[in-house]
């Protein structure tokens, strides 16, 4: 162990399937969708998961709450197709009052074990307070919350939900943890060649903004890094975890393929 953490680029080998799991729709546009094209264009198939259904999120008195609710995920469908992303799916809690629930927890294990990403994308659990002007939504902590309990300790445990086997869905395991909005991120996605479409990817939530040119124009320089020769770079940073450095890889390996067969 090093005393000094450095930022490393991301290892995306042996994964071939993402899962990224948030609270509303736009949070993954804003969190990692750089992130998500990259992995995408590496062939890794990528799926969305928003836990909350976003019926809060608009103050117009002339929309209705069902409306906003198929404007959302019509928006967040649209986000992920710029992305390359294969998949969304809609867990449809209530915007506001997520909880990780017994129930939730089982729902959301489900999707991992349908879906067995080797990496898991979600935030960060812990994070109260943004900057100096933003009480972090409680939402996005519970959003971390729960996706934490679904990979540990249910996902891969056959005591937990044994009636999922009946349904095909066998315990996985997962490689790869980011989570976002993290103090001590460890890996770094340059995402710079790709900022366009991300800022397209969050414009694609017409709903969430009444002003989409000066929104755009805050993104360039809150997501910008200027450079010593005054260039801008853009980053996505994650607090990464590993869970494949015991030697298991190769057991999930024949796991999978026997699954397959
Ligand atoms: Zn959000």
């Amino acid at each position: 162990m090093t005393e000094e953490k450095k930022l490393q680029g991301p290892d995306w080998k042996g994964v071939q399937r993402v899962m990224v799991m948030m609270a509303h729709p736009d949070d993954p546009d804003f969190s990692c969708a750089g992130t998500a094209i990259q992995m995408a264009r590496h062939g890794i198939e990528v799926t969305y998961m928003i836990l909350t259904n976003g019926d809060k999120g608009n103050h117009n008195p002339l929309i209705t709450r069902n409306q906003l609710i198929l404007m959302r995920q019509e928006e967040q469908r649209a986000a992920a197709e710029l992305c390359g992303v294969k998949d969304v799916l809609f867990m449809d809690e209530e915007d506001g009052f997520l909880r990780p629930t017994f129930e939730l927890r089982k729902r959301v294990c489900r999707e991992i074990r349908r879906i067995r990403p080797q990496l898991i994308i979600c935030p960060n659990p812990e994070r109260y307070l943004v900057g100096e002007g933003y009480i972090n939504h409680p939402d996005h902590r519970n959003a971390g919350v729960v996706a934490l309990e679904a990979i540990f300790p249910a996902a891969d445990n056959p005591m937990f939900y044994p009636d999922m086997a009946n349904e095909g869905y066998h315990p996985h395991k997962i490689s790869q943890l980011y989570v976002s909005g993290h103090d001590d991120a460890t890996v770094e996605v340059d995402v710079s060649a790709d900022i366009e479409t991300k800022i397209s990817a969050i414009l694609a939530h017409k709903s969430q903004f009444e002003k989409p040119k000066e929104v755009e124009k805050w993104l360039r320089e809150r997501w910008g890094d200027k450079q010593p020769d005054g260039s801008m770079r853009y980053y996505e940073r994650f607090k990464g975890m590993r869970f494949d450095r015991w030697g298991d890889e190769e057991g999930e390996e024949s796991e999978e393929s026997e699954q397959k067969g």
